[in-house]
């Protein structure tokens, strides 16, 4: 483990903001909207009850297509309330932060998709029992001629090959862009469900109150994708009008690039959260990468710095002045209004120091120090060194750089030279005061489940550990 003492820092990092300061997260944002899915959820249990769900249970096939429908409700309510997870609701985002919401989404999708399931297997075994037909048969006999039911069927294959395709190992094989198409057919599914909710469902249409209650569900839902994810964006776009003003080369695999625009002093982004980005240079433009600011906006230009990995990445340094760029966000809570403390320590890991070099320069400066931990495997893979120093220092902090080859005998943030030192105990040591401080964290996503578990083990409560991962 070394620290290192870096050259004085350049002009630009020290531009000193001129935005006025946004309001802190409220931490009632996310109690508010988790009580908002448990009472939907539990609202279509009482809907189903109030419908007879309880009292229909004359027979076994009864019961059986009885919790069958209750299944398929609650399939449904998950699956708009999913939805609505991946809207990009500015409250949502920032009351969950990107790794929650993505957790919460695989968990919420999975359960839906099960319950769903279970709803076709119940309903159809609890409808043969009335039939001579068997379950095939019933199976057969419902699709072709209940309404709406063909268009169900095409939407659960649609499901079906969302979650296929979710599943790790299957992900892990597919690139980005297919992996997001097929993620798209999801809305599909949703959508195909609808006409057979409406016309065999009694559920859907039992009561006002169940109707008022379900259009009102799906006009949300629907209403909350067109305006985030698509009206937003552009009316965003359209009203800043970024464009490129600079292209830094970092390191020979690292570029910056900075882009200014219009009324950036009005664009409610803070230090570390991310944005999808598009350059309109050329074929190609139409794919969105996220990238996260790795400086404080100061209301008159955005600046990312990316590591070459692929073909939008490498694509960056070719970037000419004047190249007009679309922007969908900001997303992300992996910045300074989610603080608990009036300490911080910010830990990165190669590419991952990008948000944090940007929260470091929003920090007020603090006789508490912060301290920046960053985690390389080389001295020549360190980006952004000189500005990191300098703010600290700025700050009243310090920089400490954790440099080596990772450890392949078990899951650590530390190098392997670090020998037997313990995870919380070689942070401990570095940051005496961890447990008293907010911890932010960015960097690989195995690296990061280690420096958060040696946190915790450190002392710092779950609320003061705040992170972000570079992945989908
Ligand atoms: C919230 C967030 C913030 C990020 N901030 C930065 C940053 O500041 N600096 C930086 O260098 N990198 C950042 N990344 C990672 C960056 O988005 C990817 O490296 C980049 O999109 C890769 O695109 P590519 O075409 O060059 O490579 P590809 O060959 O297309 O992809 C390489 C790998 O990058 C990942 N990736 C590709 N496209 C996306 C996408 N649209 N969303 C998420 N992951 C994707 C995939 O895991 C893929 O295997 C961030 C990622 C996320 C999710």
């Amino acid at each position: 483990m070394t620290s290192f003492a870096l050259p004085e820092a350049r002009e630009h990092a020290a531009a000193r903001s001129q935005r006025r300061a946004l309001r802190p997260t409220p931490r009632w944002w996310r109690d508010a909207s988790a009580v908002f899915a448990w009472a939907a959820t539990l609202f279509v249990v009482a809907l189903w009850v109030a419908g007879g769900g309880l009292t229909a249970f004359g027979s076994v096939g009864e019961a059986l297509s009885d919790v069958g429908r209750l299944s398929g409700l609650l399939a449904s309510v998950l699956m708009l309330l999913q939805v609505l997870l991946m809207a990009r609701i500015p409250l949502v985002e920032q009351a969950w932060g990107q790794d929650e919401l993505a957790r919460v989404h695989r968990l919420v999708g999975f359960t839906s998709f099960n319950l769903m399931v279970a709803h076709i297997v119940l309903t159809t075994v609890g409808y043969s029992a009335g039939t001579d037909l068997g379950v095939v048969g019933t199976f057969v006999d419902e699709v072709l001629h209940s309404p709406g039911m063909v268009l169900a069927l095409a939407g659960t294959i649609a499901l079906v090959m969302v979650v296929v395709t979710s599943v790790k190992r299957a992900r892990a094989r597919l690139r980005y862009e297919s992996w997001h198409l097929l993620h798209l057919y999801a809305y599909l599914g949703a959508g195909l469900a609808l006409p057979h909710q409406l016309w065999t469902g009694e559920d859907f249409t039992s009561s006002p109150v169940a109707t008022v209650f379900w259009w009102g569900l799906y006009a949300v839902a629907l209403v909350s994708v067109l305006a985030f994810r698509v009206v937003l964006p552009v009316v965003r776009s359209r009203r800043h009008r970024l464009v490129v003003s600079e292209v830094v080369a970092e390191s020979p695999t690292v570029t910056s690039v900075v882009m200014t625009g219009r009324h950036l002093d009005r664009l409610p982004v803070r230090a570390g959260q991310f944005f999808q980005w598009r350059f309109l240079d050329g074929p190609g433009w139409s794919r969105a990468n996220p990238f996260s600011l790795s400086a404080a906006p100061d209301g008159r230009s955005l600046r990312i710095t990316a590591e070459r990995v692929g073909a939008s990445t490498e694509r960056l340094a070719t970037l000419r002045p004047g190249t007009q760029v679309l922007v969908e966000g900001p997303y992300g809570r992996l910045h300074t209004g989610v603080r608990t403390s009036s300490k911080t320590v910010l830990v990165g890991a190669g590419i991952g120091i990008t948000p944090l070099r940007a929260i470091l320069e929003d920090l007020p400066a603090s006789p508490d120090g912060v301290v920046v931990l960053y985690r390389v495997g080389r001295q020549s893979d360190i980006v952004l060194g000189d500005e990191l120093f300098d703010l600290a220092r700025a700050k009243g902090g310090r920089v400490v750089a954790v440099v080596g080859h990772r450890r392949r005998d078990r899951a650590s943030w530390l190098p392997v030279d670090a020998g037997r030192l313990g995870d919380a105990e070689a942070l401990l040591r570095i940051v005496p005061d961890i447990a008293e401080r907010d911890v932010y964290v960015c960097g690989n996503p195995t690296w990061m489940d280690a420096v958060i578990a040696a946190a915790h083990e450190a002392g710092v409560p779950r609320e003061a550990v705040h992170h972000e991962r570079f992945s989908y």
